[in-house]
């Protein structure tokens, strides 16, 4: 069975409030979309598609793909407006690749703590079921507004989780849930299980994943995704002297 990964690298990152994409920006001595492509690289995906913003091919290849090494990188595409709009594109791109795929991975690359643990794990969860998340048991009460800034309901926090990335599915079966979902002009669509929800009727296996997979949004994440390095180090040198 063929894997591919999808890894989403449009946005413009407004929320960080910088000139350069979020994705480019340095932490720890390597951009941030870095760790992601080297953790898929290293696992047991066949190929990555890297989705970059409008005219960012050049650049992307030049900063990330070149300098790396990185082997599995088969195409790098622009996306489009939203998300979702950038998904689709790299659904229809694997259309062309000459070896077919069976089990599509979506992955935000501004989720650079990503591990090859997790992916491996989603690569045989999405053969299982046809279709799994990573996500992480909320830790806080969640609740449901009703839009007026007062509260609607609480939802039994024992069966609330927050959904991350990968996203992993059978090909056939999210490229028909988006097929329908693109052609209904579905908008407010914010992650890949959504769209399977309305449009495929299957069941989607959560899959535990880890409080280390936040997504760098805002200026804060930097600080919080430094701390996450530096206690992977501290961990692998206490590993070492063991
Ligand atoms: O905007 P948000 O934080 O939800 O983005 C999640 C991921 O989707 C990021 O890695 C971002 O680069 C990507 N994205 C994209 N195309 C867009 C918007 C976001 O590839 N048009």
């Amino acid at each position: 069975m063929k894997t591919t990964a999808i890894i989403l690298a449009a946005g413009k990152g407004k929320r960080m409030g910088m000139d350069i994409s979020k994705q480019y920006l340095i932490l720890e001595g390597y951009p941030v979309l870095y760790y992601a492509v080297k953790a898929f690289e290293d696992s047991n995906v066949n190929n990555i598609i890297l989705v970059v913003g409008q005219g960012e091919k050049e650049y992307c290849k030049e900063t990330i793909v070149e300098p790396y090494g990185f082997k599995k990188v088969r195409t790098v595409i622009e996306g489009g407006k939203e998300r979702y709009n950038s998904v689709y594109e790299g659904l229809r791109i694997i259309e062309s690749f000459p070896i077919y795929t069976d089990i599509v991975l979506i992955h935000d690359g501004a989720r650079p703590f990503v591990t090859k643990e997790i992916i491996n794990k989603s690569i045989e969860e999405g053969k299982k079921y046809g279709a799994c998340v990573t996500a992480v048991k909320a830790k806080d009460t969640v609740k449901l507004s009703d839009g007026n800034g007062f509260i609607k309901m609480t939802p039994d926090r024992s069966t609330v989780w927050q959904i991350q990335t990968p996203q992993t599915f059978s090909y056939n079966i999210i490229r028909k849930a988006y097929d329908r979902a693109i052609k209904e002009g579905e908008g407010n669509i914010t992650d890949d299980a959504m769209v399977l929800e309305k449009y495929g009727r299957w069941n989607i296996k959560l899959l535990e994943g880890s409080y280390n997979n936040i997504k760098i949004t805002t200026r804060e994440d930097l600080i919080f995704g430094r701390a996450i390095l530096a206690k992977e180090k501290k961990f692998e040198k206490n590993e070492k002297s063991c």
